[in-house]
C-alpha cells in the first residue's frame, strides 16, 4: 500500500517541472510542485507591465517541428503568429538576420542568389586558402568556422563582436558548433527558425504555465535545501529541476554557467525600435541585444493601442555563485564535471533529474516538452 502523501515531489515550477506535474496527474498520479522563486514558470515567466508581457527572463519564442508538441501546448492556450526576425545594428547599420539574401544586398548590393554566391564562394575560398597554408582543413575553432560558412564580411561586421560579448570569450577559443546554428540562406526570408512552427502564446506564456499547473497544488517560496528530508519523506519519488551540483552539496565542484543581466525601462512611447529583437553586433557597444516586448504579441495598428513600451537591454557576463545561471558553458571542464554527477543520479532510484540545470543541458523549450514527455512514460511504467 502507498503510505507516502504524494507519488511526485517535483522541485521547481519551470517547463519541465509543469510538464511532469501535467502529464503524471493525469496519468492519476499525485503530484505536489514546490518552486522557489515567488512565482511559477521558471525562466519563461512573464511580468505584466502597462498591459505588456515582459519576458522577465530573456526572450522567449517557442519553435518545433514536432507536431505533436505543437499540438500539446496549443491545446493549453493558442499560440500567436509571431515569427522571429531579428534585426543586427552594427555601428549604425541595419542588416536582416538569419544570413538570407536581404542581408547580402545590404552587404554588398547584391540582387539575385547568383551573385550573393560568387561573393560568399569567393570569401569562404580565401578562408580555406588561408587554412591549408597553416597547414589543416577543417575548422578548428568558432572564427574559422565562420569564415568558411560566411566569409570575412560577415564575421567581421555581424558575428565576431556579438559572439564575443555573448560568451566573454575570443571567437578563436570558441567550439565551432555554437554558430553551426545559424542559417544562411539564399532566399529573401528573414525567418530566424527553420521549424514549422513558431508563436507566443495569445496572453503570454504564464498561461502555458497556469494551464500547465491546473488543479495541480504548488507551493512557492519554498527552497527544497531548506527541509530536504521533510520533502524528501512526503513522496514516493523526487522530480528535481534545480541545478545538478547542488543537489550533490558541490563535490565535484560547482559548474560554469553564463548568466545575463536585464535593464528594463518603461518608456512614454508606443514603439521605439520597430522590431522585438535587435542585436548589437559590434564589441563596443555594451549589450548584446535590446528585446521591444510588446511586438512579441501585438501586430500591424495594435502596436499604437498602447502609448507606452517596455524595452530590455540584456548584457552577458560570467555567472558567480550566487546569481542566476542561464547558460550552461558545455565546454570539455565542465562536461567532465557533470559527467561525474551524472554517474550518481543514474544510481539514484528514487530521485530523477530533469531539465535545463539538473541535466546542464541547454534545453530550449519544446526539447524540454519532448523530455518530459519522455521521462514521465519512462518513470511511470516502471
Ligand atoms: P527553469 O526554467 O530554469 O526552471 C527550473 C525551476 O526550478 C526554476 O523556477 C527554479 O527557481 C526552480 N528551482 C531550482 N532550484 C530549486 C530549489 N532548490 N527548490 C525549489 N525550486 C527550485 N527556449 C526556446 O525554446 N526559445 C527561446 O527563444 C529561448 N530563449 C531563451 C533565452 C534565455 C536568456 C534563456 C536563459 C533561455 C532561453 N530558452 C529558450 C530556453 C528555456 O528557457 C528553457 O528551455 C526552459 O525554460 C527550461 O525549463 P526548465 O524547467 O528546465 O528550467
Ligand atoms: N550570433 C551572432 N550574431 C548574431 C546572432 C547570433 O554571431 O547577431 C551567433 C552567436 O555566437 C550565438 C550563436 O550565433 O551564440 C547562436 O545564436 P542564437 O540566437 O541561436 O543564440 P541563443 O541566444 O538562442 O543561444
Amino acid at each position: 500500500m502507498n503510505i507516502k502523501q504524494y507519488h511526485f515531489l517535483i522541485v521547481g515550477a519551470g517547463l519541465y517541472g509543469a510538464t511532469f506535474a501535467y502529464e503524471a496527474t493525469r496519468r492519476g498520479l499525485r503530484c505536489l510542485v514546490i518552486e522557489k522563486r515567488e512565482h511559477r514558470g521558471g525562466n519563461i515567466y512573464c511580468e505584466n507591465i502597462e498591459g505588456i508581457n515582459v519576458h522577465k527572463y530573456g526572450a522567449h519564442i517557442f519553435h518545433t517541428s514536432n507536431k505533436e508538441v505543437w499540438d500539446f501546448v496549443n491545446a493549453i492556450v493558442p499560440f500567436n503568429r509571431y515569427t522571429n526576425s531579428p534585426i543586427a545594428n552594427y555601428k549604425g547599420e541595419l542588416y536582416n538576420l538569419p544570413f538570407n539574401m536581404n542581408t547580402f544586398y545590404q552587404m554588398w548590393k547584391v540582387k539575385t542568389p547568383g551573385e550573393a554566391q560568387l561573393i560568399i564562394n569567393e570569401q569562404r575560398q580565401k578562408a580555406l586558402d588561408d587554412m591549408r597554408s597553416r597547414g589543416y582543413s577543417s575548422p578548428r575553432n568558432l572564427e574559422e568556422q565562420a569564415l568558411l560558412l560566411v566569409g570575412k564580411d560577415i564575421y567581421e561586421k555581424l558575428i565576431k563582436g556579438y559572439t564575443e560579448k555573448q560568451w566573454g570569450r575570443k571567437c578563436v577559443d570558441l567550439p565551432s558548433f555554437i554558430i553551426k546554428r545559424l542559417p544562411v540562406r539564399l532566399t529573401f526570408d528573414n525567418n530566424y527558425f527553420n521549424d514549422k512552427y513558431q508563436g507566443i502564446p495569445v496572453g503570454g506564456y504564464n498561461r502555458l504555465i497556469d494551464g500547465l499547473l491546473t488543479g495541480i497544488e504548488t507551493k512557492v517560496n519554498v527552497d527544497f535545501f531548506e527541509d530536504r528530508a521533510y520533502w524528501e519523506s512526503i513522496a514516493d519519488k523526487v522530480v528535481y529541476t534545480g541545478p545538478i551540483d547542488q543537489y550533490y552539496n558541490y563535490q565535484f565542484g560547482h559548474l560554469q554557467y553564463r548568466t545575463v543581466h536585464f535593464e528594463t525601462e518603461l518608456l512614454n512611447i508606443s514603439n521605439y525600435q520597430g522590431n522585438a529583437v535587435i542585436n548589437y553586433t559590434e564589441k563596443d557597444v555594451p549589450y548584446t541585444r535590446v528585446i521591444e516586448h510588446k511586438h512579441f504579441e501585438m501586430f500591424g495598428a495594435d502596436v499604437d493601442s498602447i502609448h507606452k513600451t517596455v524595452v530590455t537591454k540584456e548584457s552577458s557576463t560570467e555567472w558567480q555563485p550566487g546569481m542566476e545561471p542561464y547558460y550552461p558553458v558545455n565546454d570539455e571542464r565542465n562536461n567532465a564535471i557533470y559527467e561525474k554527477y551524472r554517474i550518481l543520479a543514474d544510481r539514484e532510484t528514487n530521485v530523477h533529474f530533469g531539465g535545463r540545470l539538473a541535466e546542464y543541458k541547454y534545453y530550449d523549450m519544446a526539447p524540454v516538452i519532448e523530455k518530459a514527455f519522455h521521462d514521465v512514460n519512462s518513470l511511470v511504467k516502471e
